[in-house]
C-alpha cells in the first residue's frame, strides 16, 4: 500500500493499474502518471492496519494521504482492501472522504517545496 502512494508521488501510473484488481480504463495509467506528477504531495500517515500479514490473502488498510490541489491541501481518508495475488499485494476497493482547506496564495506550499503555493502546482 506504501509502494502504491509512492507510485502516486513518482507518476508511475502503470504500476497503479497493474496494483489493481479492477480493469484499468483506456488511458488510465498515462491520467494516474500525469495527476500523481501534478499535484504537491505532504503525506502519507496510516491510521491502522487489520491482516495483511505474509499469512493472509487479504487485508485493510485505513489511511490518510494529504496533496496540494488547485491552492488547497486535500487530505484523502480512506479505508481500502486489499488483497495478494500471484505474492504481490493489489488494491481491490475502498471509502474514501475528502477534505479540502484552502491555502493562502502566499503560504510556503505543504508540499516542501519552498515555493509559495501560487508558484507550486499551477
Ligand atoms: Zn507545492
Amino acid at each position: 500500500m506504501r509502494s502504491r502512494y509512492s507510485a502516486y508521488v513518482l507518476g508511475l501510473g502503470d504500476y497503479l493499474v497493474q496494483t489493481n484488481t479492477r480493469a484499468p480504463r483506456a488511458q488510465e495509467a498515462a491520467e494516474l502518471s500525469s495527476w500523481g506528477k501534478a499535484v504537491g504531495w505532504s503525506g502519507l500517515e496510516v491510521r491502522s492496519t487489520e491482516r495483511g500479514s505474509a499469512a493472509d490473502s487479504s487485508g485493510v488498510v485505513h489511511f490518510v494521504a494529504r496533496f496540494v490541489e488547485g491552492g488547497a491541501l486535500v487530505s484523502l481518508q480512506e479505508r481500502s482492501q486489499f488483497t495478494r495475488v500471484d505474492g504481490r499485494w493489489s488494491y481491490v476497493d475502498g471509502e474514501a472522504t475528502t477534505s479540502r482547506v484552502k491555502l493562502g496564495r502566499n503560504e510556503p506550499c505543504p508540499c516542501g517545496s519552498g515555493k509559495k503555493v501560487k508558484q507550486c502546482h499551477s
